[in-house]
């Protein structure tokens, strides 16, 4: 999974290609929120447009405290953020940093596919341990028996992608004990906090207190106000974390676009029922998609988080491996999905397809019909 295009860029051209409905790579086709496509205008026109401080604007950094503060309790200070060209190089710039030539850094399967290049990038040495379907509970005992004299970082990614579960705090404070008697950092995919769909609450690694000082907070705004494209992002950790991370940060790519760091801080301005009512928009598109599938025949695995849900495979009838079936589905089909193998760097669970639901209910419509006809084929 290190090398070649990605996944998400394969699926999406495949589906150009062929006029199929997109439920691969995540990203919405619903309107945009119309009050950050106007701060954007007004920052244009009216801000500047030159270098902004390095770390990100002021009032960026201290619109990401003042929203952490309102949304999960956090208090932060604005010299502890980092505003970064999205997650990725948020995530970049701290695995730079942080990890060492011949660092193991403990990795959580499935993964982003981003993670495992950086660490090698950065000489890093991944150690895999597995979530167990159909819960993807993490095992802590198995967390405990990869940590070596080697360990310098725990790469956590909650809510996740691609199963949409989340770690529960009990699992952050144990792991918060063990990052202590080993001394290791912890870096935390959050991309999706501002996803949540049941009601749990997103517990960040920074909310625990034995993991404030150690742990890195990475998120995004394309996922927070649905703007994929807008890639601004950041990196939240305690001083002594963040000056090493700001320290890479300046020679990968130094500043983010500084109109859409306006935008991005007037767009967290709206406060807790503003985003509410924005991350509402997208349970619409959940509940379609997931009756669709249900009455349709498919099996899904429970999930409270992201833009995805996950189709069991061999619970829903299907005997093919899961990047052969997204292969057929696409093709026979008429509908882009992500293999979750496609998540794993060894030993993957071949048995699950993502579908993404943050689309239109025409689109969400037309793939439903579109997934049942290709359910009826496989079985009959
Ligand atoms: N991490 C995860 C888990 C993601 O799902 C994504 C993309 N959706 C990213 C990082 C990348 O975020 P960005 O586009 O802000 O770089
Ligand atoms: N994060 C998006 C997803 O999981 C895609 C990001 C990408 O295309 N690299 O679908």
């Amino acid at each position: 999974m290190t090398q070649g295009t990605t996944i998400f860029e394969r699926m999406s051209a495949l589906c150009r290609n062929s006029d199929a409905v997109n439920l691969g790579q995540g990203f919405p086709d619903l309107p945009d929120p119309p009050e950050l496509i106007e701060a954007a205008r007004r920052a244009l026109v009216d801000r500047s447009n030159q270098y902004p401080p390095m770390r990100g604007l002021a009032e960026l950094r201290a619109a990401v405290c003042t929203y952490y503060g309102q949304t999960q309790g956090l208090a932060l200070d604005p010299s502890e953020v980092i505003v970064t060209s999205g997650a990725t190089e948020a995530l970049a710039a701290s695995i730079l940093a942080l990890v060492e030539p011949g660092d193991e850094v403990i990795c959580v399967q499935p993964l982003y596919d981003a993670y495992v290049p950086l660490i090698e990038r950065a000489g890093g040495i991944p150690v895999f341990v597995d979530l167990k379907p159909p819960a993807w509970d993490l095992d802590i005992g198995a967390l405990a028996e990869a940590i070596t004299p080697r360990t310098a970082m725990i790469l956590l990614n909650t809510p996740n992608n691609p199963t949409g579960t989340m770690l529960p705090r009990a699992t952050l404070e144990a792991i918060g004990q063990l990052a202590e008697a080993y001394d290791l950092i912890v870096l935390c995919d959050e991309v999706w906090e501002g996803m949540v769909f049941d009601g749990t609450p997103h517990i960040s690694p920074l909310a625990i207190p034995s993991l404030r000082q150690r742990s890195v907070k990475v998120s995004s705004a394309g996922k927070i106000f649905s703007l994929t494209g807008w890639k601004i992002g950041w990196a939240v950790a305690a001083p002594e974390l963040a000056e090493r991370i700001a320290a890479r940060h300046q020679f990968l790519t130094f500043t983010t676009p500084t109109p859409l760091q306006w935008a991005v801080a007037d767009g967290l301005s709206l406060g807790r029922d503003w985003l509410a009512a924005h991350a509402a928009r997208y349970f619409l598109g959940r509940r379609a998609l997931i009756k669709g599938l249900t009455e349709a025949g498919y099996s899904l695995l429970p999930a409270s988080a992201t833009w995805f849900v996950t189709v069991d495979l061999a619970a829903s009838g299907f005997t093919q491996e899961d990047a052969v079936v997204a292969e057929r589905l696409v093709s026979e089909g008429g509908v882009g999905s992500i293999p979750v193998s496609a998540f794993y760097a060894q030993n993957p669970q071949t048995s699950y397809l993502r579908l993404c639901f943050c689309k239109t209910a025409e689109t969400l419509t037309e793939a439903v019909e579109r997934l049942a006809r290709f359910r009826v084929q496989q079985s009959g």
